[in-house]
């Protein structure tokens, strides 16, 4: 998606190899009309699907998965890194390693929004190695819901999970792969 990588060709700060800072349109400050134009993206990469449930992840991918749910009309349900305190028994859960944290979080979402019936798209800020999205495929399977693919703004394709998922069939589409972050450099795969 060429305006997201114009994006972050200007404004994303390479932090190291492995980690990009986008606080200034996705991760902290949000771009609008970026987040509207990547919620179109998406619907369109996915409009062969029927997606009744959008499943993301607090907190920055909140903000993609509204304005795709606002194109297509499907709900959007986020899973809560904490349990608060209105949220207690009734979930499903599982365990997250976060790779830019480097700790693990417990992810639970409620069983009143996720159910056998729903075909669920899988939605994140970031891919790294796959850990946010196994998390959530865990969840959406505890639901018996199908999931019909992952979206993802940004992909690093030089770290592991998209390979992990795609050779498990998974259908994943990414706005942007970026295939090096090396020596400061934002370097993209072509397509
Ligand atoms: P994974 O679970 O795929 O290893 O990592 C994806 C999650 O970690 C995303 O939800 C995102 O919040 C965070 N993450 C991974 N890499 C980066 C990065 O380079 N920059 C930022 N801002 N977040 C990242």
């Amino acid at each position: 998606m060429k305006l997201l990588k114009e994006k972050i060709m200007n404004d994303g700060k390479v932090l190291s190899d492995t980690v990009l800072k986008v606080d200034s349109f996705l991760n902290h400050q949000i771009d609008p009309l970026l987040m509207k134009e990547i919620g179109e993206e998406f619907a369109n990469r996915f409009t062969d699907e029927v997606i009744t449930k959008i499943l993301t992840i607090e907190s920055s991918g909140i903000a993609p998965s509204t304005m795709l749910g606002l194109t297509i009309g499907a709900p959007v349900v986020f899973a809560r890194k904490r349990k608060s305190l209105t949220l207690s028994g009734n979930l499903y859960s599982s365990k997250v390693h976060s790779f830019t944290k480097n700790e693990t979080n417990e992810i639970s979402v409620s069983k009143d929004f996720l159910s056998p019936d729903d075909n669920v798209l899988i939605v994140d800020d970031f891919l790294a190695n796959g850990e946010a999205v196994k998390g959530l495929l865990d969840i959406a399977q505890q639901s018996g819901a199908t999931v019909v693919g992952v979206g993802i703004v940004i992909e690093k394709g030089f770290q592991q999970g998209g390979q992990i998922l795609r050779e498990q069939g998974i259908r994943v589409e990414s706005l942007a792969n970026i295939k090096s972050l090396a020596n400061g450099q934002i370097e993209f795969f072509d397509y």
